[in-house]
């Protein structure tokens, strides 16, 4: 189909086949496991995968697309959304009488990357694996440990549910039309069981947007709203420390210390 790419729809297809390849194998999608697209557009991934199984998800917001994708596949092996992905029920997909959960992928639009994965988040219990592609400094930023320059609210937040593994770094090349940064594929797969775990998530992740609201200052001065001298001593956490010293771990006893 001749389709003129959308900028607004963060629009940048995957026109390497090598590159298509190995991200389809990085992904083994195995017959008869529920399988979510984000993003199919013209295929680049939806046709690949669709050789090794008999039915997508897909869920596209471009009805352009959505019409062409009606005449190009078979009914019965692609089912269309047309919604935004970040409007998208999730556990709508999860069978009640099976156990089998999502495995959710896609080249994602860049543009709205980070509001994608919270979203997902909130749906992480119905979900087995996850592959996306996404911007290298956002992957980044994803696994990044605590004391390094990318680590931050995304690090912490994304790592309390999940495990997570940078698998592929992508150049601008791979697409068209081509970002206008590098991009890498990463595999988020939830923890069976959390290694640790916050009795008020709400909480939580009040405290960790407290604390990288302002990087730069110390947590005594981020956190002041909810620990005193005398708890920071309690906690054996040293209050001279900035946010992007404490790891998941730090931000869960305080939190625990906080709401018990
Ligand atoms: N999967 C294709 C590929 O790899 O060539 C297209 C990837 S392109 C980076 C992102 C795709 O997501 C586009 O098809 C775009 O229309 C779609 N999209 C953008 N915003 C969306 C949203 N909020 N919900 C669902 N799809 C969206």
């Amino acid at each position: 189909m001749k389709h003129v790419a959308k900028k607004r729809f963060g629009q940048n297809f995957l026109t390497d086949q090598a590159i298509i390849n190995s991200l389809v194998e990085a992904i083994n999608p195995l017959q008869n496991q529920t399988i979510v697209e984000i993003g199919p557009g013209l295929g680049a991934l939806t046709k690949p995968l669709l050789k090794k199984i008999n039915h997508l998800h897909v869920i596209e917001i471009d009805r352009d697309i959505v019409s062409w994708m009606q005449n190009e596949y078979a009914k019965t092996a692609v089912t269309i959304h047309n919604v935004d992905a970040l409007k998208f029920e999730f556990a709508q997909l999860v069978n009640n009488k099976s156990s089998e959960n999502l495995r959710v992928v896609g080249n994602l639009p860049y543009n709205i990357s980070t509001p994608i994965l919270f979203h997902l988040l909130d749906n992480v219990a119905h979900i087995t694996d996850m592959h996306f592609m996404l911007q290298k400094e956002v992957v980044e930023r994803m696994v990044a440990l605590p004391s390094t320059p990318a680590y931050g609210r995304l690090s912490v937040m994304l790592q309390y549910h999940l495990a997570m593994e940078y698998l592929i770094t992508v150049p601008p090349e791979a697409f068209e039309p081509a970002p206008k940064v590098e991009s890498a594929f990463v595999r988020c797969i939830p923890h069976a069981i959390k290694p640790e775990i916050a009795n008020d998530f709400n909480l939580f992740a009040k405290v960790v947007l407290a604390a990288f609201g302002q990087r730069r200052k110390t947590i005594r001065n981020t956190l002041k709203d909810f620990l005193n001298d005398s708890d920071f001593a309690h906690l054996k956490i040293s209050s001279q420390l900035r946010a992007e010293n404490l790891s998941v771990k730090d931000y869960v006893l305080i939190t625990n210390y906080i709401s018990h």
